[in-house]
Order: structure tokens, then sequence, then C-alpha cells
């Protein structure tokens, strides 16, 4: 038997990555977009690699709002570039 790694596939280059190299984003229940740097908040994930080029591209294409069906709030494009900056 393989080891079992949760793969997810990353918005902007669409590759699988393990959970733990990834960018969790949620949508709340009440329809909020939050990170969710746990990745166990309850709602409709999307995943994001900790790359610069990842980051950048979800914000330029919209890719993140598409998969979350929501708007991202500027708060969250401001701490996801923080996040980069690093
Ligand atoms: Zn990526």
């Amino acid at each position: 038997m393989t080891e079992h790694v949760a793969l997810r596939v990353c918005v902007a280059c669409k590759q699988k990555k393990p959970k733990e190299e990834l960018i969790r984003l949620v949508r709340i229940p009440e329809g909020k977009i939050e990170l969710d740097p746990t990745g166990k908040r309850l709602g409709r994930g999307a995943y994001l690699c900790k790359e610069n080029e990842c980051i950048k591209k979800a914000i330029k294409t919209k890719r993140l709002e598409r998969t979350l069906k929501r708007p991202i709030s500027q708060d969250i494009i401001y701490l996801l570039n923080q996040g980069v900056e690093k």
C-alpha cells in the first residue's frame, strides 16, 4: 500500500501538490473568502502554491474568484501579496 498524501491542484498552475505546500482559501458559509492557514475550515476551498508567480497569476486572471464564485477582498489580496514578499 502506498502512503496516502492529500494532493490538491493549484488554481494558477494546475499542478498537483501536497496540501501542506499550498495556501488554502475558503469560502465560509457567510459567503466571504478568507485565508485558511490550518486547512481545516469548513467551506468550499481553493488552493494556491506559495509561489510568487502563482499568487500573481491567480489574482490577475481572477482564477480564485472563478473557483470560489465570490469576489476576493482587497484585504485578502494584500495578505496574499504579503505572504510572498517574505
Ligand atoms: Zn501553482
